[in-house]
This record gives C-alpha cells, structure tokens and sequence, in this order.
C-alpha cells in the first residue's frame, strides 16, 4: 500500500509475550518514568502567590501620566489614536476652563479616553508617538474578564494616581516597572 507520507509506521502484529499481557510490566515502566519526573526541577510556579518577573520589553497595559503637580499631562492631540495600528484608542477633545489649571497641564485635555483591550497588539506605538510623555505601557497585564466590555478601559481605569493627594498610591503605580526591574 503506498502512504501518503514517510512517517508511517507498520503496527506490530507479533503476539504479546506473558509479561506483556499482564500489563504491570509497563505499568511498571511509566512508574519509573512518573518517579523520575517527580524529582526533576518543576517547571510550573504557583502562581498567584510565585509570579515570573517579566522580561525588560515587556509592554503591558497603558498609563496615562500626570506631572510632579498631579496635572494631566495628555492634550488629546490624537497622535497616539493616528499611530495605533488597531485602531484601539478613542478619545474626545475639551478645553481647559479658567480655575482647572490645576487639572489639566495644557489648554486642551481628554474628557474622554479609551482604549479597547481586545484590539490592543501592545505594540507600544502610542507611547513612541506622544510628544507628551502622557501614555506609557505599564509592566502591568490586563486582568482577566468575563464581559467584554471590561475590556474597554476608560480614562478612569487608566490615569495614573495623582501624586499630590494619593502619593502612595502613585508610588505604588509608578513603582511596578522599577520594582520588577530590580528583581531582574
Ligand atoms: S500599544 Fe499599539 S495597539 Fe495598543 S493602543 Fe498603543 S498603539 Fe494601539
Ligand atoms: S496620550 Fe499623548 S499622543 Fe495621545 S492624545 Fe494624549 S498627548 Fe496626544
């Protein structure tokens, strides 16, 4: 008969010999091999409790950043949405009012910002496009869900802490990257 490939291989008719056809033969066989893995160094962690420290290019889920002042630094100037090859960014446009000079660190800020997760490849090139320093891709992964539109993360879910009133909490956000570096 011909095969369609060369990998075939003919079955083994010859008839089983008495320890074959107990079985505990080979049972007996994977057993040695069950014991030897068992004292092999594992290559599973526990996770949650151990985690791996992320490699130096890892890009995770994206910041969007305030100055020293705890201002938003982003301008919604669009660079960032032009540059996504996923299309994965939207955002509205406002301008800053008299008295929010404290919030907003340009005259034009994002009311509204979002990224689609399910979109995002982390390619990092909005983070390279922002003449801002306002977006920068976190160590952080994004958490699982069961909804998609948890994957749709608003300004809320990506503004960094502010430093002026959450100082620990900045610290911590900020932190993650210089934390898992050390631990490289
Ligand atoms: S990392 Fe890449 S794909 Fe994700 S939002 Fe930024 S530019 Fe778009
Ligand atoms: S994050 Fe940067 S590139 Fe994107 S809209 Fe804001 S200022 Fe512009």
């Amino acid at each position: 008969m011909t095969t369609l490939t060369d990998r075939a291989k003919p079955v083994n008719r010859k008839p089983m010999t008495f320890l074959e056809s107990i079985y505990l033969w080979n049972i007996f066989l994977g057993m040695i091999i069950t014991i030897k893995h068992f004292f092999k160094k594992k290559a599973t962690v526990q996770y949650p409790e151990q985690t791996r420290s992320y490699s130096p290019v890892f890009r995770g889920v994206q910041i969007l950043n305030r100055d020293e002042e705890g201002r938003e630094r982003c301008t919604a100037c669009g660079l960032c949405a032009l540059a996504c090859p996923a299309e994965a960014i939207t955002m509205e446009a406002a301008e800053r009012m008299p008295g929010e000079e404290h919030l907003y660190r340009e005259e034009k800020y994002a009311a509204k910002y979002e990224i689609n997760m399910l979109r995002c490849i982390f390619c990092g090139f909005c983070e390279e496009a922002c003449p801002k320093d306002a977006i920068y891709l976190s160590e952080t992964h994004a958490p699982p869900a069961y909804n998609r539109k948890n994957f749709i993360y608003n300004k809320k879910d990506l503004l960094i802490p502010d430093p002026v009133t959450q100082p620990e909490e900045y610290a911590q956000a900020k932190g993650l990257r210089e934390i898992s570096k050390k631990n490289k």
